[in-house]
């Protein structure tokens, strides 16, 4: 029996690299976006199952891991991935955004690690990872509402690391720089511009299939361009 992943934000960049990592290695993946046509293109791409769906909504959660269990009958690999900077305009530090950026990048890791829990555990166990990103381990004043929301799913990483034990679930977040994709088209030519060096999304992907057979749950593992992954805290 293959082993069976599901990720979150599959249709772009980071995501979509990863899936296409797992595949190559004979993962069969279960790929979640609010982007139809690009989670199809991916789906179709890699030769899996894909599901239409706003993470922020609790029900895409569950929705998810019920395709994994009718399509797969098992779940071992979660990538809980989906995030959003809320918007093309960096330096909003606007209320408005809060509920917005906290429902997709911090709502959607409480609600796909407990609907992925119970199919995890009937599979004898499995890997969760979160992406987080460099400006969850220090202040991102471009966006510090992006920045709080990476802050704070770090925070539920590690407290999760003990409950998650008894079920043979690990835990890691994988802490990304600046990476070339559509996210942060907005920035692109300034980074460029500044001479601040960008990964590819195939780069953090391989730090998210390392975190995924790490012998450590807990491991926050930073990734920068043009340096080995670092892990920067083990639980
Ligand atoms: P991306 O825009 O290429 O991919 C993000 C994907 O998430 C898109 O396909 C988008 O449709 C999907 N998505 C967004 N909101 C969603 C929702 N509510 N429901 C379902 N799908 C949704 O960007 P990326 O850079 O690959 O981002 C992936 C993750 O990496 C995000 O969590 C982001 O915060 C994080 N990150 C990115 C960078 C960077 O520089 N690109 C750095 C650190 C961390």
């Amino acid at each position: 029996m293959s082993t069976v992943a599901l990720i979150t934000g599959a249709a772009s960049g980071i995501g979509a690299a990863v899936a296409r990592r797992l595949s190559a290695g004979g993962v069969a993946c279960v790929l979640v976006d609010r982007d139809a046509e690009g989670v199809e293109r991916v789906g179709k791409e890699v030769g899996g199952a894909w599901l239409v769906g706003d993470v922020s909504s609790e029900e895409t959660s569950s929705r998810a891991v019920a395709l994994a269990d009718e399509r797969y009958g098992r779940l071992d690999l979660v990538h809980l991935n989906a995030g959003t900077n809320g918007g093309v305009d960096m330096s909003a530090f606007d209320p408005e955004r809060y509920r917005t950026v906290m429902g997709i990048n911090t709502d959607s890791v409480v609600y796909g690690v407990a609907a992925a829990l119970p199919l995890l555990k009937r599979s004898g166990g499995g890997s969760v990872v979160v992406t987080s990103s460099l400006a969850g381990l220090v202040g991102f004043g471009l966006d510090p509402i992006y920045s709080m929301s990476k802050h704070a799913v770090i925070g539920l990483v590690r407290a999760l690391v003990e409950p998650l034990a008894g079920a043979a679930v690990k835990i890691g977040a994988v802490c990304p720089g600046f990476t070339d994709t559509p996210l942060i088209a907005p920035a692109r030519d300034m980074l460029i511009e500044a001479g601040l060096p960008m990964l590819t999304p195939d780069e953090v992907a391989a730090a998210v299939d390392s975190l995924f057979h790490a012998e450590t749950s807990g491991t926050v593992l930073v990734v920068q361009s043009g340096m080995e992954p670092t892990p920067y805290h083990h639980a």
